[in-house]
């Protein structure tokens, strides 16, 4: 039973896709491929984490939830307008979740819930907020030296002197 929540046309994309998760609607080959990448295995309300390759971003390479969102409103996405995440995990390709918007919206949404991605929410953050903190305050060159001492690469440490990562960390933040 799929709950009353979900809108029409998705509930009945969705039981279809659970129902059957190796014959989807349209079943050639290359949908079903593109199915057993999704992992719906926590039924209608849960996220569907894409579980093939993410892109630098880590979003699902091929921006896949773009697809998703354009079966679910049976139309391509708008020009200009982006796959909105209501549940803020990029992995997910869960049609119940995705929505059509501005980047605008997507900034005020996540804005609104303080789940902005970066730093470490980021899906390929290997350091915590404390330790960029740490290497960006507290560490000096040369930085293959800090690199080895927090088990990343040498390009990270640079990068996060430079601003290019982890910019947000102000320097209060670096206590103790
Ligand atoms: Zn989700």
């Amino acid at each position: 039973m799929l709950s009353t929540r979900l809108p029409a046309q998705v509930a009945q994309l969705v039981e279809q896709w659970t129902e059957n998760p190796f014959s989807p609607p349209d079943a050639s080959k290359a949908a079903t491929k593109f199915w057993k990448r999704i992992d719906r295995s926590g039924g209608p309300n849960a996220c569907w984490p894409w579980i093939a390759k993410l892109n630098e971003a880590g979003y699902p390479s091929h921006r896949k939830h773009r697809d998703v969102l354009a079966l679910k409103l049976g139309r391509p996405i708008a020009p200009g307008m982006h796959t909105l995440h209501s549940c803020d995990n990029p992995r997910c390709c869960n049609p119940a979740h995705l929505s059509e918007g501005t980047v605008h919206d997507n900034n005020d949404d996540r804005c609104a819930r303080g789940r902005s991605i970066r730093g470490e929410r980021h899906p390929k953050a290997k350091l915590t907020e404390a330790q960029a903190a740490q290497i960006k305050f507290k560490e000096f060159p040369p930085a293959w030296k800090v690199a080895k001492k927090y088990g990343v690469h040498r390009g990270t440490v640079t990068q996060i002197w430079l601003g290019y990562i982890w910019r947000h960390l102000a320097a209060d933040r670096s206590a103790p």
